[in-house]
């Protein structure tokens, strides 16, 4: 009998803006153009189709919109909560205002996680894990950076305060022009940093295929939930040629069903709903929807699982300055 793979789906709680406008948190969000309409393209609508059929989404939550939105954020963990999906930790420093930094003897850094030493990166993943049991009421069991950018002294931070899994592997983002981090080691099943830490890889498939012709890798992940990329036909292409993955991370982000105009998420597509229902449907009976709830179950134990050095993740350290 052929054990059955894993999909987990993810979706990230996306602000965005730097700094956040309330119009575009509730729009980015919850797919409302304010914060008082009903319609509604966002976080909502995609448990309530997922309700449908009995499968959770692991939301990585952006803990440091705290510092704009001032409690608004925590209409999003009630959200979650409340309709019983899963809530992990997503960071986005951008969010950390130029205060927070001084106060800790730092200059403002980039949005460049990937660059904190060891103690920027114990100050920043302290406060994430503090602001999130306070919207949430529990620990986080797993972590996915801003944008997947990681390097060794943030996943010891994260580690250290407590957090389990890790999101962040995704060989794609080693070779983005704009904002190269983390390593290219290929396409890899969940596997164990050197400090502990279970890294669970958000799933590329390796180029050229029918979704592109010149990318090294095209990700399972959806900015904009289109018929683009035909999400069940990558399944079979990941199939034929990466029969060895067995657990499959999909990541969606909370405008995934919004229309993009001039430049912002404008307007709910119920087309782009519909097309995620019928992804759904489709693979409900093919595979394991994760709930993180209950943990990841892994087929193999962390003993079976591949090791590798947390070193590996790649250095930060320089470009932060103290004040
Ligand atoms: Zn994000």
């Amino acid at each position: 009998m052929s054990i059955r793979k894993k999909l987990i789906l993810t979706c990230d709680t996306e602000a965005l803006e730097f700094p956040i406008k309330v119009d575009s948190f509730y729009r980015n969000i919850f797919g409302k153009v304010f914060s008082g309409d009903s319609q509604c393209g966002g976080i909502e609508i995609m448990m309530e189709i997922c309700d449908r059929f009995s499968v959770k989404i692991n939301f990585f939550y952006d803990v440091f919109t705290e510092y704009s939105r001032h409690g608004a954020n925590h209409d999003v963990a009630e959200c979650i909560l409340g309709n019983g999906h899963h809530m992990s930790l997503h960071a986005h420093i951008e969010h950390l205002p130029d205060l927070w930094w001084h106060q800790r003897g730092y200059k403002k850094p980039t949005w460049a996680a990937n660059y904190f030493d060891d103690t920027a990166a114990t100050y920043v993943y302290e406060d994430a894990v503090k602001l999130f049991k306070k919207a949430a009421g529990f620990q986080p069991l797993a972590f996915r950076a801003g944008s997947w950018r990681y390097c060794r002294q943030t996943l010891n931070a994260v580690w250290s305060a407590g957090i389990k899994y890790s999101f962040n592997y995704y060989p794609l983002s080693a070779i983005r022009s704009s904002f190269p981090h983390g390593p290219d080691a290929g396409i890899l099943n969940a596997f164990q940093w050197s400090n502990g830490l279970i890294e669970v890889p958000t799933t590329c498939v390796r180029g050229p295929t029918v979704f592109s012709n010149n990318q090294k890798y095209v990700g399972f992940e959806a900015q904009i939930f289109t018929k683009g990329i035909d999400y069940i036909q990558y399944l079979k292409i990941l199939e034929n040629n990466h029969p060895e993955i067995d657990t499959i991370v999909f990541v969606l982000h909370s405008w995934s069903f919004m229309n993009r105009i001039d430049g912002v998420y404008a307007t709910y597509s119920e087309e782009k709903a519909n097309a995620f229902t019928s992804f759904i449907e489709s693979t409900v009976d093919k595979y394991d929807f994760v709930d993180l709830n209950f943990n990841l179950p892994f087929s193999h134990d962390p003993e079976h699982m591949m090791h590798v050095p947390i070193e590996f993740a790649g250095e930060g350290g320089s470009p932060l300055q103290r004040l």
